[in-house]
């Protein structure tokens, strides 16, 4: 270490915070660090700290974290920013340190748990890791056996980590993965996949002119910090930032324009702006005459067989012209001067266009998908994709390594988690599932929840109540979790698992244009390693029993298949050690050994292995600068007795050349003999083009042609649910998908900072609206859906739009008893019942209390906020699949007996809702134009074998 220069021009050592003026431990220093120790102030007491890296999991974002280790004490002091991570630099929210209060939590579980009455009732007994391992195995194996594999299910929240647990529902031949996602963002990746075939847009807010979010990236997005601190650098460089969202977001304070539409009018403001760029010529005519699917358009749709780009520039002019800014201001309440004026400026920023939708409109209305779908549309014409201050999409900016095992496609379809009338769904109808197994459709043997609590997250938690206490529908119900939530209390194992520093996990995230490996690793066990001892498990590091779920997995996998006979304990075998179960050390060593490139050579230059490297320092760049990918020409190896098709696609028969980087990538169907989809022909070459069916941009999507929806085939605006014509007099809309942006769902109510800063949830309500019902702030008013209400208090602001009202779902965390559960964040409610009726009332709100943390005694706040979701119903979107979050409420002053937090639900008006939606789907059995059950080139987890895609009557023997 010798580069500790002092002139404020220097960098105060060669690495990536030389960026950042040393306001980070040098990496040379992280064995040895020495600060001094606040409490012995006045005295200069030195502390010594050994520095790990891990990741955050608390957001989506998998941010660096430095965890500071004493050395005397040898536990985590706290957590800071680690700045060798490329995607978050450095950087934290404030949900990253708070990591230390999930470590210290005195309410954690600490070791597994078996109920001992009935389900629900709070009876627990604590057993070993092996007892509760070998129940659940051999259900596993009983139900592998007797050839009922549809009835295991594993059902994740926040996933934090790429496709291992995939992989292992895999090795068990099971098509039992569902997540949470049609309740999340799902509406805005169908919009992105049908146009690029990849789900997601990886911006370049730093570089660009003109950034439009249809999101709050500044305090709570998808990839949140890293592209927050992107959008700041993008400013800094002066680009322009507009903001779409009914709500006055931390987001929209930043903005240049912030616009508050009508909720479900903002694909008629961005056709609008589309329409502006399309008259105007402002379009990149090279851009879009290359690479969008015109011809299909023109052949398909309008039956103009052989006309040129012009007659397509003509049919353009012509579709999108009704799409005036006055047109747009009629439906979106915003003035047509301030649209022009957006317009115009997004015309200026040519392929320097940033933009993002995550959740927000496209998570609220039916038809969500196409907010995310007109904004691309945007990006498509100005050509900005993959530019400099553009939008990459996001699979090119990510990279997931090839693991030591790759075990084959399942060979089945699971119907319960994608029914045939959603075929077109993005993800799993992990919501509805109460619902299909109270018809009676199925049932699940074992079930498991990870990251997830259905009964608080998901719309309609009643019945998922009812699902869970019938042991007829759930055989055996296991909850992972770090922390107590409102599911595990009606299961029948609570497993204890590791907070962010307590376990491993890869991931890499479309943060910017490159591709890093993230590995988060439980710190206790990293240090002591450097340290030269010996750690093989990580609950000889963590509190308690707590596990780690690759080890669980991992454990669980062998257990079912002891020996071998399944073809499944091969998946969990060490290859060093054969016959013996693969360690997470052999499992990791072996990815970064042979999977990572460029990371052995850069391990060696510090005389490290690679696994030494990741642990040392917990991030990988494995490649800068990928740029425009699509565009990119196919090497002559690639293509091998080819077929060109009268598209323009060409096929190969040259094998797809395996890559050590796997992510998933939407597969665009071969040709009829046999050869694979290699690319599109443009002008003398063979371009590698996008993952769609067409290998173009899908402008056109005969993919929804073709499966029902041809009137929504191409970029259109059409009238949401709760569009003011399906409003009756005295509804508004409420607006639920807000987070907080120092809260993050279930995860974060074990952190006391996060708790103190951030403990209610009001009701956000206009002046105007609120005179109207005579409420002031603080009032309670009742909030009526289709299928209940609740109770909660009124803020009143004008940070809302006139007439539409909104509460963050962040609160409004219960527990049933006072000691069970979290009594940080949780109030305790009493849960009334009768017939399908059902209730809940707060007994009691937060107050300190004696445990290990002195600070539980300080607690100063009282309120937990109020749970909303329970009294919403099932909104799936009949495309997307995703749930449409916003709805059409009635809000009046509260009755005189209401409290806050009152919630009451008949959960038979849930299933006529239920039934009222799934009556608007257009299912497979009748519009599949191939008989399969779903367009096999669309993304999907855990893909089963292709075979399975096949409608059961089509199936030999079914
Ligand atoms: S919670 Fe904050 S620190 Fe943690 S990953 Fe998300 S943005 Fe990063």
């Amino acid at each position: 270490m010798s580069t500790n220069k002092t002139k404020s021009n220097e960098t105060f050592y060669p690495g990536p915070s030389r960026n950042h003026l040393a306001a980070f431990p040098p990496k040379e220093r992280w064995d040895d660090w020495t600060e001094l120790d606040s409490r012995a102030w006045p005295k200069r007491v030195e502390r010594h700290y050994s520095l790990v890296p891990t990741t955050c999991f608390n957001c989506e974002s998998a941010c660096g974290l430095l965890a500071y280790i004493d050395k005397v004490t040898g536990q985590v002091q706290k957590f800071e920013g680690n700045p060798e991570h490329p995607g978050s630099r450095g950087r934290n929210c404030a949900k990253g340190p708070a990591t230390l209060n999930q470590v210290t939590d005195p309410d954690r579980i600490l070791y597994p748990l078996k109920r001992t009455g009935k389900r629900g009732e709070g009876k627990w007994e604590r057993v070993t890791w092996d007892q509760a391992l070998d129940d659940i195995a051999t259900r596993i194996r009983r139900a592998i056996v007797e050839d009922r594999r549809h009835e295991i299910m594993y059902h994740v929240g926040r996933p934090g980590e790429d496709g291992f647990t995939e992989r292992i529902l895999a090795a068990w031949g099971v098509d039992g993965h569902n997540s949470h996602t049609n309740i999340c963002s799902s509406g805005s990746r169908e919009g992105y996949q049908l146009w690029m075939g990849l789900d997601r847009p990886s911006p370049d807010h730093a570089n660009a002119k003109v950034i439009l979010l249809i999101s709050a990236h500044l305090e709570s997005g998808h990839y949140f910090n890293p592209h927050a601190q992107r959008v700041i650098d993008g400013k800094t460089n002066g680009a322009k930032l507009i903001v779409f969202d009914t709500r006055l977001s931390h987001t929209a304070t930043h903005a240049d324009y912030w616009v508050s539409p009508y909720p479900g009018s903002e694909p008629a403001i961005l056709l609008s702006i589309a329409n502006y760029i399309i008259q105007n010529n402002l379009y990149n005519r090279e851009f879009v005459e290359t690479w969008w699917n015109w011809r299909e358009y023109l052949e398909l749709v309008e039956g103009s067989k052989g006309k040129d780009f012009r007659s397509f520039e003509e049919a353009l002019k012509d579709l999108y012209k009704q799409y005036t800014f006055e047109f747009a201001a009629a439906e979106s309440d915003v003035d047509a001067k301030v649209i022009e004026e957006i317009a115009k400026l997004v015309a200026t920023a040519g392929s320097r266009f940033s933009s993002h939708n995550w959740r927000s409109a496209a998570s609220g209305v039916s038809g969500g998908w196409s907010v995310a779908r007109c904004l691309f549309m945007i990006n498509a014409l100005l050509g900005a994709i993959a530019t400099e201050g553009g939008v990459y999409p996001n699979a090119w900016n990510k990279f997931v390594p090839r693991p030591i095992y790759m075990p084959p496609h399942p060979e089945m379809w699971n119907e319960t988690t994608w029914p045939r009338e959603y075929p077109l769904s993005m993800n799993e109808m992990s919501f509805l599932l109460p619902h299909l197994l109270l018809e009676g459709r199925a049932k699940v043997d074992v079930y498991f929840t990870r990251v997830y609590n259905p009964v608080w997250t998901n719309p309609d938690g009643f019945s998922w109540i009812e699902m869970l206490t019938d042991p007829k529908l759930i055989g055996c119900y296991v909850a992972l979790t770090p922390t107590w939530n409102e599911t595990a209390f009606f299961a029948d194992y609570v497993l204890p698992m590791g907070v962010g520093s307590e376990r491993h996990d890869l991931h890499s995230y479309e943060t910017h244009d490159s591709q890093w490996l993230g590995f988060r690793q439980p710190v206790i066990k990293a240090a002591r390693q450097r340290a030269g001892e010996d750690v093989d498990d990580t609950r000889e590091v963590n509190p308690g029993e707590v596990w780690e779920e690759n080890e669980f997995w991992l454990e669980l996998t062998w257990r079912i298949d002891p020996t071998g006979s399944l073809g499944i304990r091969q998946y969990a075998e060490s290859k060093r050690l054969p016959a013996t179960r693969l360690s997470v050390d052999e499992y990791y060593e072996w990815i970064f050994d042979n999977s990572v490139p460029g990371l052995p050579e850069k391990a060696a230059e510090e005389d490290l292995t690679p696994l030494e490297f990741m642990r040392r320092y917990g991030a990988f760049e494995v490649k800068r600068n990928i740029g425009r990918v699509f565009d990119q020409p196919v090497g002559d190896d690639e293509l091998f007795d080819t077929r060109e098709d009268y598209w323009g696609r060409v096929f190969s028969r040259a094998p797809k050349p395996a890559g050590p980087n796997i992510v998933p990538l939407p597969v665009p169907d071969g040709d009829a003999e046999g050869r694979r989809f290699a690319g599109v022909r443009i002008n003398e070459s063979v371009k590698r083009g996008f993952p769609t069916p067409s290998g173009r941009l899908e402008f056109f999507s005969r993919t929804l042609a073709e499966w029902g929806w041809p009137e929504l085939a191409i970029p259109t605006y059409f009238r949401s649910h709760v569009h003011p014509e399906n409003l009756e007099k005295d509804e508004t809309i409420l607006i639920s998908t807000f987070r907080l942006p120092v809260q993050i769902h279930t995860r974060s109510a074990n952190s006391k900072w996060l708790d103190e800063i951030a403990h209610t949830n009001p009701l956000w309500i206009h002046p105007s609206h609120a005179a109207t019902l005579g409420v002031k702030t603080g009032a309670l008013v009742r909030v009526e859906t289709e299928i209940g209400h609740f109770v909660v208090p009124a803020w009143v602001t004008e940070g809302i739009k006139p007439g539409i009202v909104a509460c963050s779902h962040h609160m409004g965390r219960w527990k049933l008893r006072d000691d069970d559960g979290q009594r940080q964040m949780m109030a305790t409610v009493k849960l009334d019942h009768n017939g399908t009726n059902w209730g809940l009332r707060r007994e009691s709100g937060i107050a300190p209390y004696d445990s290990s943390d002195p600070d539980t005694l300080r607690i100063w706040w009282k309120d937990a906020g109020v749970h909303q979701n329970m009294t919403f119903p099932v909104h799936p979107d009949p495309i997307s699949g995703m749930h449409c979050w916003h709805q059409a409420v009635k809000v009046r002053a509260a009755k005189p007996d209401d409290k806050p937090g009152d919630i009451s639900v008949d959960t038979a008006k849930s299933r006529e809702v239920y039934r009222k939606w799934l009556a608007m789907t257009r299912p497979a059995d009748t519009y599949s134009p191939d008989r399969t059950r779903r367009p096999y080139w669309m993304l999907r987890p855990l893909k089963p074998a292709r075979e399975y895609y096949k409608l059961p009557d089509e199936i030999d023997g079914e």
